[in-house]
């Protein structure tokens, strides 16, 4: 780009934030333009390699009642806007089926004790089904007579990631989306000089924005990362003589993992979670851990291929929740900590974060507490940076005005 071009937003990052809040703008009328490190394929985004599934029950078990809040609310969107795109993308609400060995028994009690300390009763009351033997036969007939007993967590979903980064993006530039890949590390203060004069910023960096996020202080006036990366590892397989029709997990006291039958037999298998930044290509103990209990789970994984062994790391706050920071002055909105849950729970994340991008535009004063903020209290945040990609400091949180 030579020429100076003027956009209502400037998004930075096309990974899954980015995709999906492009085509919420586009749609809601604004003149966007998507600057991206990479290339179209997204694949240096967490996007790309997450198993995707849309589980709000099952995260329950690890995460906080506000993940499983944003999570319900985001699965109903899918649902809505997965349809609205024109080239169909697999989305599936058949359950995710829980499993576990007769040694490892000791795990489903702190499962469910968990999940109902978290999720709402008639959360659990709904969904949760317990199978035996002949129940689980019936739910997944590959697994009969090799688990006498599981556990249905019905209407979970699961969805095609890569389906879905495609189709986001090219209905958003069929909408006059205009997108500039393989533009390097830019932040807010870069856009000048590439000739991108915007009146709004939307950084949807993930972990490329960690600069942007201070934590809270270390008690001696230090800030402390305020984004970190936990290392995820997830293994791609071809499996055709495998036939799952619904994510599984396996509950194991080192070895929890998930196995997402995705469309033409491919299986993801995840995923790790170390707490560490370590971008390297998968350990060979991870390998194994994941094909191991993959194989432990159905033998027929024996034969698949692999196809892929990706590793990525997960945006992730100290409080492992989503937040959303507005900086009015300099007009910049920063969405991020989508952490393990950003599939789950982007479309509610999102939304939020372009109703305050629409009421910047507006020039709404007080644009970090537009009813989204209502609806989630405490997850858009009010700061003020002292320039342009710095990390800001917390004027206020919640609703309020900046002065
Ligand atoms: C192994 C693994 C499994 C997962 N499984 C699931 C799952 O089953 N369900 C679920 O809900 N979630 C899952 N997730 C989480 C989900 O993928 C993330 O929460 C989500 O992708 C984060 O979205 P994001 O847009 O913030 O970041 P990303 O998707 O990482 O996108 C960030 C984008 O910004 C770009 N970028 C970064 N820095 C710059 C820069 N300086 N300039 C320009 N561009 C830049 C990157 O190239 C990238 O395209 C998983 C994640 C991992 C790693």
């Amino acid at each position: 780009m030579t020429a100076v071009q003027s956009f209502d937003v400037a998004i930075l990052g096309a990974g899954l934030a980015g995709r999906l809040s492009a085509w919420l703008l586009v749609r809601a009328g604004a003149r966007v333009v998507l600057v991206e490190r990479g290339g179209p394929d997204g694949s240096g985004s967490a996007a790309h390699v997450a198993a995707a599934m849309l589980a709000p029950l099952a995260e329950s078990a690890i995460a906080e009642r506000r993940i499983v809040d944003l999570g319900i609310a985001s699965v109903d969107l899918w649902r809505t806007w997965l349809h609205e795109l024109p080239e169909p993308v697999f989305f599936q609400e058949d359950g995710t089926l829980v499993v576990w060995h007769a040694r490892d028994r000791s795990e489903l009690s702190l499962f469910t004790g968990r999940m109902r300390a978290v999720a709402p009763p008639e959360l659990v009351q709904q969904r949760l089904r317990t199978l035996d033997g002949k129940g689980l036969a019936e739910v997944e007939p590959e697994l009969a007579g090799r688990f006498a007993q599981g556990l249905l967590l019905q209407g979970e979903g699961q969805l095609d990631n890569r389906g879905a980064m495609r189709a986001l993006l090219s209905c958003a530039i069929a909408e006059g989306l205009q997108c500039v890949w393989e533009a390097g590390e830019v932040d807010a203060g870069s856009l000048p000089a590439m000739g991108i004069n915007a009146s709004v910023v939307l950084d949807c960096r993930g972990l490329g924005a960690r600069s942007a996020w201070n934590g809270p202080e270390d008690g001696t006036g230090r800030a402390l990362p305020g984004l970190r990366g936990l290392r995820g590892e997830v293994v791609r397989v071809h499996a055709p003589d495998v036939k799952l029709h619904r994510p599984v997990r396996l509950l194991h006291p080192r070895y929890p993992i998930y196995i997402a039958p995705k469309p033409n037999d491919l299986y993801v298998i995840g995923a790790t979670e170390l707490e560490s930044e370590d971008e390297s290509p998968m350990s060979v103990r991870s390998a194994l851990e994941l094909l191991s209990a993959a194989h432990s789970l159905h033998p027929a994984f024996g034969e698949a291929r692999v196809l892929e062994l990706n590793v990525q790391r997960r945006p992730t706050r100290p409080d492992h929740l989503p937040a959303i920071r507005v900086d009015q002055s300099a007009r910049i909105v920063r969405v991020n900590g989508l952490y393990r849950h950003g599939w789950l729970i982007a479309p509610a994340v999102t939304e939020a974060a372009c109703h305050v991008v629409r009421a910047l535009l507006d020039d709404d004063p007080a644009a970090h507490a537009v009813p989204a903020s209502l609806r989630w209290p405490g997850m858009i945040q009010a700061v003020r940076e002292t320039a342009p990609g710095l990390p800001g400091v917390l004027a206020e949180s919640g609703t309020g005005m900046l002065h």
